[in-house]
């Protein structure tokens, strides 16, 4: 069994939609990034590259790689779940929790779970997705930035 710990935080700006776990939240801001800066599938992705050996989410892409400009970090995570393959691992469990003041993300919590499962060929109930606020602490308790932190552990096969 091997252990790996993803984190990752994003701005929150006006004018980007706001994508979280591969779902497209209604929410007045969304987070800068190269990418759709899904800060949880990246987080996700970064834990997998940890538990597999396999360096950090800006090794394999880069953001000042034009490839990677909008691309949809469902894509990463596909991506990213490759490479664990290939080093002959699968996926045993992710856990992962969400740090935002805003919006409620409970309604979203099933379709973010349903995604990621998907993307890494575990039954939704080996996803576990959590949410919580900062309490009004800091950048990302005034609203200014989410961030998402994830383990994952990986066994052979
Ligand atoms: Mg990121």
């Amino acid at each position: 069994m091997r252990v790996g710990f993803g984190y990752d935080i994003h701005r929150l700006v006006h004018e980007r939609r706001l994508v979280l776990g591969g779902v497209i939240i209604p929410f007045e801001k969304g987070l800068l990034g190269h990418s759709d800066a899904d800060v949880l599938l990246h987080a996700i992705c970064d834990a997998l590259l940890g538990a597999a050996g396999l360096g950090d989410i800006g090794q394999h892409y880069p953001d000042t790689d034009p490839r990677f400009k909008d691309v949809s970090s469902m894509e990463l995570l596909a991506w990213t779940f490759q490479l664990v393959r290939v080093k002959g691992f699968c996926v045993n469990n992710v856990d992962a929790t969400i740090l935002a003041e805003a919006p409620k993300l409970s309604l979203h919590r099933l379709a973010m779970q349903a995604n990621i499962a998907s993307a890494l060929a575990l039954k939704p109930g080996d996803v576990n997705i959590k949410a919580t606020t900062m309490e009004g602490l800091g950048a990302i308790g005034k609203g200014e930035a989410i961030a998402a932190m994830c383990v994952v552990t990986l066994r052979e096969g």
